[in-house]
C-alpha cells in the first residue's frame, strides 16, 4: 500500500494505541511535575490545530517557538506539523541578533515563546513587523501577548486533519552557525517519521513502553533528538524537564521522582550530574541508561559514569542536517568492553545512514580505522540542501560534507578525530583537539580539558590545552604537560596548559571552542615550542 510516514499517522497510532501512556511535565511556575497521559494531550493538540486554522494559519505557513522542553511546546510539535504548517524551533539562548535573524529568516507570522524568554522577545517585537501574533507560554497575560491557555480554549477537541504528503514540510531547525549566518534546516513528515523509526530500532536508542524517556537536549536543538516522536511510537513515558535541566541537582531530584530509566544529552550536562553525585553521595535510582552526543564525550566521563554511578552510557553522533542521528554505539563502558576501546568511538552507522571519508581530492578512503578523511554521509534524513539558501558548499555528488574529520573500521566502528576547524595544525601535522582532551580528562586532578590552537609563528599552530580543576585538586600546569609525555606524539604535546574555573558554552551548551580562541588565541605563544 501507499501509505504516507507523516507525523498525523504517528499521532493516530498513538492515540489508538497508547493513549494510557504518560507525559510527565515540570510546571515551570510551580517546579512540579504534572502528570497527563497521551490522550488528554493529544486532546489539546487537536484543539490548538483548530485555534491555529482558526488563526489563518495554512499549509506550508512556518509557526516558530521559542520554548524549553514543556508540555505546550510538545503539543505545537504535533499541532502545527500536522496541520501542514511547519514548526520552526528557536533557540531562547541565542545572542539577539541571531535570534532576529533566524526568526525573520525562518519567516513565521505566529510565534510562541516561553515566559522567561518573554522580556527579550517583547524588546525585539519591533524588528518583526511581519509576526502578526505573539503567544505566551505562560499564564500571566501582558500587553501585546495572547496566552496559550486563552488562544486553545473554546476550540474543539476533534480535529479534522488535512491528507499530507509524506515529503511536506514539517519542522525547521537553524544550525548554531559557528561560522557564518545559521543555516536552516527543514524535515519532511517522512524524514522525520523514519528518524524516528531509525533511532528507535534495537541497535539504537530502543525505547520501549516500560521506559521513562528524559530528552535534557533541548526541544529547539534538533527536535531534541527526536525524542518527541521517538518516544510517542514506543509509547513510552515521555518526561519533560522545562528550562532547569541545566542544574544537575534539580536534573537529579527530577530523574528519581519521575523514575527515569533512560536520559539523553551532551557530555557536560553528564559531568554536571556526575559531580553532583560525588558531592552529594547520592546514587540516581532508576536511570539504567544515558544516550550522551552533541559532542565527543571524553572516555574519563563514560567510565566514571558507569563505574561510580552504575549509569550504562552510549555514545552517539550527529548533527541537525541528519535529523541529527547518524551512529550508535551500543558497547557501554565498564567491565571488559572498555578494554577494547570500542565503547568510545561514535559507534556504527544506523540503518539509514551512509558514511564515507574522503580525502583532499573527494576519493573514497579505505575502512581500515586509520586512514582519515573528512567525513560524508547520505540517507533518507539529511538533508539535501539548506532552507532558502544557494550554499550549497556542503553537499558534492550526492553527499553531505559533515565538517568532521573521522576514520572508519573495518567493522563500520567511526572514530571522530575532530572538527576540521578544530583541528591543530602545526607544522604539517594535524593534531587532534579530541585525543589532547581525552589524554587530560584521565588525569585524577582534571575535571574538564578543552584543547585548540593557538597561532605560532614557527608552527603555523600550537595546542594548548584549557583545564578545569576538580574542586581541590592541587596540579600544576607542568604536571599536566609531563602527562602528556609518551601518552601522545611528542609534536602533539601542548605548548602551555592553562587554568581556568569554568569552560564558555554555546548556546546549546557545548564547550565553545571559538570563545577559548578567542580568549587564549591572542595570546603570545612561546615560539619555537618543540617540535619533534
Ligand atoms: P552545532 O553544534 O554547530 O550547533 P550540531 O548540533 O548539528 O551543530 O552539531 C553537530 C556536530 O557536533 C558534529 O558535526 C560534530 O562535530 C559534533 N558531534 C556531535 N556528536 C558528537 C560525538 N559523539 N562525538 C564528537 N563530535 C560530535
Amino acid at each position: 500500500m501507499s501509505w504516507p510516514l507523516t507525523i498525523a499517522s504517528l499521532m493516530r497510532w498513538a492515540e489508538r494505541h497508547a493513549p494510557d501512556s504518560t507525559i510527565a511535565a515540570v510546571d515551570d511556575d510551580t517546579s512540579e511535575v504534572r502528570r497527563s497521559t497521551y490522550r488528554a494531550a493529544f486532546e489539546r493538540v487537536h484543539r490548538l490545530a483548530n485555534a491555529l486554522r482558526r488563526a489563518g494559519v495554512r499549509a506550508g505557513d512556518r509557526v516558530a517557538t521559542v520554548a524549553w522542553n514543556t508540555q505546550p511546546h510538545f503539543e505545537l510539535y504535533y499541532a502545527v506539523s500536522c496541520l501542514g504548517a511547519v514548526l520552526h524551533t528557536v533557540n531562547p539562548r541565542l545572542e539577539a541578533s541571531q535570534l532576529e535573524y533566524v526568526i525573520r529568516h525562518g519567516g513565521a507570522e505566529i510565534v510562541f515563546v516561553d515566559p522567561l524568554a518573554r522580556d527579550l522577545l517583547d524588546r525585539l517585537q519591533p524588528l518583526f513587523p511581519a509576526v502578526r501574533q505573539w503567544i505566551t507560554l505562560g499564564r500571566a497575560a501582558a500587553p501585546r501577548w495572547a496566552t496559550y491557555e486563552d488562544f486553545i480554549q473554546g476550540h474543539a477537541a476533534e480535529a479534522a486533519w488535512p491528507a499530507l504528503d509524506e515529503g511536506a514540510a514539517a519542522a525547521l531547525c537553524y544550525t548554531s552557525g559557528t561560522t557564518g549566518e545559521p543555516k536552516g534546516v527543514l524535515y519532511t513528515h517522512r524524514s522525520t517519521v523514519l528518524h524516528a523509526l531509525i533511532s528507535q530500532s534495537a541497535n539504537a536508542m530502543a525505547f520501549t513502553r516500560d521506559d521513562v524517556v528524559l530528552p535534557v537536549v533541548p526541544m529547539y536543538h534538533v527536535m531534541a533528538w527526536g525524542t518527541p516522536y521517538s518516544a510517542v511510537m514506543a509509547g513510552a513515558t515521555l518526561v519533560l524537564p522545562g528550562h532547569r535541566a541545566g542544574h544537575a541537582a534539580f536534573l537529579a531530584d527530577l530523574i528519581d521522582s519521575a523514575g527515569v530509566t533512560v536520559a539523553l544529552g551532551v557530555p557536560t550536562v553528564w559531568l554536571g550530574v556526575l559531580q553532583h553525585l560525588r558531592e552529594s553521595g547520592r546514587r540516581l535510582k532508576t536511570l539504567r541508561r544515558v544516550i550522551v552526543g552533541g559532542a565527543a564525550c571524553p572516555p574519563a566521563l563514560m567510565d566514571a559514569l558507569a563505574v561510580e554511578a552504575g549509569i550504562t552510557v552510549q555514545h552517539a553522533w550527529g548533527m541537525t542536517e541528519l535529523s541529527p542521528l547518524g551512529t550508535f554505539n551500543r558497547n557501554a563502558p565498564g567491565g571488559a568492553a572498555s578494554a577494547t576501546g570500542k565503547p568510545y568511538s561514535q559507534g556504527q552507522a544506523v540503518f539509514g545512514v551512509e558514511l564515507r571519508v574522503v580525502d583532499g581530492d573527494g576519493r573514497e578512503r579505505a575502512f581500515d580505522g586509520h586512514a582519515q578523511g573528512r567525513l560524508q554521509v547520505r540517507g533518507p534524513a539529511v538533508c539535501a540542501g539548506y532552507f532558502q539558501s544557494d550554499d550549497r558548499s556542503s553537499f558534492h555528488e550526492g553527499w553531505f560534507d559533515t565538517g568532521d574529520v573521522a576514520t572508519i573500521g573495518a567493522d563500520g566502528h567511526m572514530r571522530i578525530t575532530d572538527r576540521a576547524k578544530d583541528v591543530i595544525k602545526s607544522g604539517g601535522e594535524w593534531i587532534s583537539s579530541v585525543e589532547l582532551e581525552n589524554v587530560a580528562s584521565r588525569h585524577p586532578a582534571v575535571l574538564q580539558a578543552a584543547a585548540i590552537a593557538v597561532p605560532n609563528d614557527k608552527w603555523g599552530e600550537r595546542p594548548w590545552v584549557v583545564v578545569v580543576r576538580k574542586d581541590g585538586a592541587a596540579v600544576s600546569e607542568q604536571e599536566i604537560r609531563h602527562w602528556f609525555v609518551g601518552k601522545v606524539a611528542h609534536w602533539a604535546e601542548p605548548d602551555r596548559v592553562v587554568f581556568a574555573a569554568a569552560l564558555p558554552l554555546t548556546a546549546t551548551g557545548k564547550v565553545s571552542k571559538r570563545a577559548l580562541r578567542d580568549q587564549y588565541g591572542t595570546a603570545l605563544a612561546p615560539d619555537g615550542a618543540s617540535h619533534g
